[in-house]
């Protein structure tokens, strides 16, 4: 299967209000032209230093999404073109976004990651540490008005087992539809980043309106090279 077949044959499958992103990282620039040629404009990056040069070397109508984890002292190499940042996990990197922001007479998006998985390994925030940043941007919006809290983004255990990806799924969803109600200027939460190669129809049932998707469209990825 082409890069292309790929793409259109999970298009297909996504419903209107479901955004893909496609995760590039580790692919070349030419992998990332084949699926642009096909008519993606929305890709993830997980290093900033790669996004930074595929940014440089592709079409600019593209809207580039940063979904690593992201360091506050990396801020600054994104900040000028960065559409959207999905793994927003403390005040600090948020405070740092919005500095970078203002620097660069931006506005910029980001989505706050929850902590949902099993493993230790994985990044995020509980609900009460969710609540106590949403309350401080919205109670400090003259300072925090070159960032805008979009929604939330979270990654399931990786795992076979399908109930503990739902129930994990539907722990998103239900912090989410608890703080979505609140709408300042920088904080209007309308999008649910989960759902990847394995799982993202699961997540899609489970109320996911982007979904992050590399190696079903790409292939699989070698960190060797
Ligand atoms: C790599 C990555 C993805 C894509 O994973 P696939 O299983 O290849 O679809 C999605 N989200 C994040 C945060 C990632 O790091």
């Amino acid at each position: 299967m082409s890069i292309q077949n790929n793409l259109l044959n999970i298009k297909s499958q996504l419903p209107n209000h479901v955004t893909l992103v496609a995760v590039s990282k580790t692919k070349p620039v030419a992998d990332l032209m084949e699926a642009y040629n096909a008519g993606q404009r929305v890709f993830g990056e997980n290093y900033v230093q790669e996004l930074v040069e595929k940014h440089e070397a592709l079409p600019n109508d593209i809207q580039w999404h940063f979904i690593g984890h992201l360091q506050s002292r990396k801020v600054k190499l994104i900040a000028p073109f960065v559409n959207l940042i999905h793994g927003v996990d403390s005040l600090k990197l948020l405070h740092e976004i919005n500095k970078e922001a203002q620097k660069n007479n931006r506005v910029i998006d980001c989505l706050l990651q929850i902590f949902i998985a099993e493993e230790e390994s994985k990044f995020g925030l509980d609900e009460e540490e969710l609540n106590g940043i949403l309350r401080f941007i919205t109670q400090n919006s003259e300072i925090y008005k070159n960032i805008r809290v979009i929604g939330l983004m979270g990654m399931a255990t990786f795992t076979e087992n399908q109930d503990q990806i739902k129930k994990e799924f539907q722990n998103l969803k239900t912090i989410f539809d608890k703080v979505s109600k609140q709408k300042t200027e920088n904080c209007q939460l309308n999008t649910i980043s989960m759902g990847m190669s394995g799982d993202y129809q699961l997540a899609i049932e489970y109320g996911s309106t982007m979904v992050r998707i590399g190696s079903s469209i790409f292939g699989n990825r070698n960190y060797n090279n």
